[in-house]
């Protein structure tokens, strides 16, 4: 029998997270007819973002995305959105006071995760070593350790369309701060942990393990960890409601 334990005991675990993943699994059905876009294959896809411009990020592409989502969020809002212009998103919110901010973050998040196919979330293998997205152009939200030859190697996960993708360096990849002696981790159990940045003061949380990715790489799931840090005065980086 496998120990690797579902959602739903996970749950029944953490009973204080029922409401947010009730709204999550709604937001999931909200948005179960949306199919992914017609993308170019992984290996073109691969060989396009080589200058650094993340895909999401190219005209063409920028556009698909915004013709897919304007029926639920404003065109102009939604490029500004795309761009990781939040000073400009921030704006337009100011200058639509019905429009809900984080709902609609939410809502266009889950939309572009919807539309990004599955084969061109899988970095893993590739060289893509910059601490932003390649598919979104996103910072991370969280982290991952995977075994990797007789060591482990790190893996940042992309809040906005899920990516995820390798990352060689030590140290943050909010402030490119690589002194570790100014970065201490905070072990919360076996499988979770805080890689905290003493020069900005940013917390990447990270899963140390494998084969329960379902639960751990969704960043609401451990929503108490966020709650701990905020009460330590940490800043959270790359979550898609926040900014
Ligand atoms: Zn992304
Ligand atoms: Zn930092």
């Amino acid at each position: 029998m496998s120990k690797i334990q579902t959602l739903e005991t996970y749950l029944d675990a953490h009973n204080f997270l029922r409401e947010i993943a009730d709204f999550h699994r709604e937001l999931d059905e909200q948005f179960s007819a949306i199919q992914p876009l017609n993308f170019p294959p992984r290996e073109k896809v691969l060989e396009l973002v080589k200058d650094g411009v993340p895909l999401l990020q190219r005209e063409n592409f920028l556009r698909q995305i915004l013709d897919a989502t304007k029926n639920f969020v404003p065109y102009e809002l939604a490029e500004k959105l795309l761009q990781q212009d939040n000073q400009s998103a921030e704006k337009f919110f100011s200058e639509h006071e019905d429009l809900n901010k984080t709902l609609t973050r939410k809502i266009f998040w889950t939309a572009v995760d919807k539309l990004v196919p599955a084969e061109l979330k899988r970095w893993e293998r590739d060289d893509w070593q910059k601490n932003y997205c390649p598919i979104c152009g996103r910072r991370p939200t969280m982290a991952q350790l995977k075994k990797f030859n007789d060591g482990r190697a790190r893996y940042l996960l992309c809040g906005g369309c899920h990516t995820l993708w390798n990352w060689h360096r030590l140290g943050c990849p909010y402030c490119g701060n690589e002194n570790l002696e100014r970065i201490h981790i905070l072990e919360l159990d076996s499988k979770m942990r805080l890689d905290v940045c003493e020069e900005c003061n940013c917390y990447l949380k990270t899963y140390s393990a494998e084969d329960e990715e379902n639960i751990y790489l969704r960043d609401w799931t451990t929503l108490h960890l966020d709650l701990m840090a905020e009460e330590k005065s940490l800043r959270k980086v790359g979550a898609v409601e926040l900014e």
